[in-house]
């Protein structure tokens, strides 16, 4: 059986490697959650981004999801699941409800946060759309998940 410490570490490395930052999904919970809280601060946001990353389900989506990008951007992939993830074909969704089960973890709130931060594609999120900028099928919708996850988690440690 795969470690705690052999997926986290496996999780965060992965996501460096794809050109995100902790602070950058910390940016986009800021965006999502300052509307909200005027005290809110960039470490209050990043620290809720780390909280989320310790849990399981979330490495196991964050590991799966990338591994496609990565095995889809060197041509890896069986068709008509390359061509699908290369394109990033709007009928696949699979990417999505891979999300889904990131946000899934803390509850509702997510899911508007989630809905909310795809549209807009803030910060980060908009170079991850770039189609010049590699494979990112899964990645912009691990990175809005995560983003949402910790938001949803922000949101109820603060109420308590
Ligand atoms: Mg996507």
């Amino acid at each position: 059986m795969a470690t705690d410490i052999q997926l986290r570490s496996k999780a965060l490395e992965l996501i460096a490697a794809r050109g995100v930052t902790i602070t950058d999904i910390g940016e986009l919970v800021l965006f999502l959650q300052k509307p909200y809280h005027n005290d809110l601060t960039l470490e209050e946001c990043i620290h809720n981004v780390e909280r989320v990353l310790e849990k399981r389900e979330i490495q196991n989506a964050i590991i799966t999801g990338i591994q496609l990008d990565m095995l889809a951007e060197v041509g890896q992939l069986m068709e008509p699941l390359q061509g699908m993830i290369v394109r990033d074909e709007g009928l696949y969704g699979i990417d999505e409800i891979l999300a889904l089960s990131i946000v899934n973890v803390y509850g509702s709130i997510g899911f508007t946060n989630y809905g909310y931060i795809d549209k807009m594609k803030p910060g980060i999120l908009q170079k991850l759309n770039d189609k010049n900028n590699g494979i990112h099928t899964f990645m912009d919708d691990i990175v809005g998940a995560l983003a949402a996850a910790a938001s949803s988690r922000l949101a109820h440690t603060r109420e308590e």
